[in-house]
């Protein structure tokens, strides 16, 4: 495998290097790569003025094919992008729940009016969108759904609770898997609700985490209303279309990431050497194994999206969920035992934690959402190596 920009993606690569040092300037600059993971608030509404200059400059979706408004980019300028962006200190995106999953599914599985109403406001970060899969007795277990939708004329009425609802108290719109269905179980029945959040039914109550921050949400639904136009795919068949928005997740994005991640190994080296904690044989051998596994994680992500023009499939992208997630976390970790006894200590008064902090509290969800380790596990002993399935619980009343 040539790792190398070939001479279309080397252009790309310029160009957008070219339209971020002129743009990424002012208010923006200052925000020099916060608003991540674990900082979601941070500079909230500069990054959402961003996210409109990136559209304007077509940046935003890059993506999704031209018809539908995106630049048509392959997977690896989408990496390019990605790359880039992370190297010059860009902003956390808000537009993250749009762009990338329901988007995509949107494109896959919605109508055209349900296209040419939602697409435009994704790509231009004029609408965010948040993704109410999760509820609390459905996590893993996302079958279990009980949030249930009901006709009333050319409505349906949403009544339940979602939990661990990123981005909620920002969007104006969720995806919402509902049981529409009152004598199905499991993964029957299901829809693939469009539900606007400004409405009376729709009550968002932020969870306030370790990092201080609340990028999650509980989301109530009492009534909510949408209309019935705004089922994505077929009535009582949204399990598809919801497993379709998951296999959305990731993939490109990833090798951005892993960019993020060598800054963070790089300032963490950094800091090793300044303070004498390199000198210590053990944090050193640490060290040297995290460079040496953000280095295969690499590869083996670039190897993963070769010749791939869509979402990555099952085993690629259990292995690179496996392996991002607990390199990051064992990262974290070895930030906490660089910066020695200092690490428990907030910056300032009274939870302004440092980069290095936030970063190992938030890294302690990295191994939970978009799947847990324990999943894919799971996927990977039943579908690659075909053993014997774990034996389920059947759910109360079920025969
Ligand atoms: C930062 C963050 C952001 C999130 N954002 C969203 C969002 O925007 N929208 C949304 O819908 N959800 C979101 N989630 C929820 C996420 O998808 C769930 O946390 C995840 O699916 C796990 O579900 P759970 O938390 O209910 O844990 P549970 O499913 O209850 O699991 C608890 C523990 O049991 C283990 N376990 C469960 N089942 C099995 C099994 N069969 N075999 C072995 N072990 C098992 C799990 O691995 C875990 O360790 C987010 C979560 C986090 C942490």
């Amino acid at each position: 495998m040539d790792l190398r920009d070939r001479p279309e993606d080397e252009a790309f690569r310029k160009e957008i290097r070219a339209w971020l040092a002129d743009h990424l300037v002012g208010d923006y600059a200052e925000l020099a790569g916060r608003g991540g993971s674990g900082d979601e608030g941070f500079g909230f509404e500069v990054r959402l003025r961003w996210e409109r200059e990136l559209a304007a400059g077509g940046w935003t979706c890059v993506g999704w094919p031209a018809e539908h408004g995106g630049r048509g980019a392959s997977v690896a300028q989408q990496v390019v992008f990605n790359e880039e962006y992370a190297r010059a200190r860009a902003p956390g995106r808000v537009g993250v729940m749009g762009e990338g999953l329901l988007g995509p599914t949107l494109i896959h599985f919605g109508t055209d009016a349900q296209r040419a109403r939602f697409l435009p406001p994704i790509r231009a970060g004029t609408e965010l969108w948040c993704q109410g899969y999760s509820e609390p007795d459905a996590g893993s277990d996302l079958a279990n759904v009980k949030t249930r939708a009901v006709r009333d004329g050319d409505e349906w009425v949403v009544t339940g609770q979602k939990v661990w609802t990123s981005y909620a108290q920002w969007a104006d719109w969720c995806f919402v898997v509902c049981r529409t269905d009152p004598g199905s179980s499991r993964h029957k029945g299901l829809s693939y609700l469009l539900v606007p959040m400004d409405q009376p039914g729709v009550e968002v109550r932020p969870i306030r985490q370790v990092t201080g921050t609340s990028e999650f949400n509980e989301v109530f639904f009492d009534g909510a209303r949408t209309t019935t136009d705004l089922v994505v795919g077929e009535v009582d068949d949204g399990w598809r279309v919801a497993l379709a928005t998951l296999a959305f997740e990731r993939g490109v994005g990833l090798l951005g990431d892993v960019v993020g991640f060598r800054k963070e190994l790089d300032h963490l080296l950094a800091l090793a050497r300044r303070t004498g904690r390199s000198r210590d044989p053990v944090v050193r051998q640490r060290l040297a194994d995290a460079w040496i596994r953000l280095s295969i994680l690499r590869m083996n992500t670039l190897r993963s999206l070769t010749g791939v023009d869509g979402p990555v499939a099952p085993p690629e992208a259990s292995i690179a969920k496996l392996f991002w997630s607990t390199w990051h976390r064992d990262l974290g970790e070895l930030a906490m035992d660089v910066l020695g006894a200092g690490a428990g200590v907030a910056e300032a008064f009274p939870y302004e934690l440092g980069d290095l902090q936030r970063m190992f509290l938030f890294s302690r969800a990295d191994t939970i959402y978009g799947g847990s380790n324990e999943i894919q596990h799971n996927i990977i002993g039943e579908r690659v190596l075909g053993l014997p399935p774990e034996p389920k619980v059947a759910a109360k009343g079920a025969p």
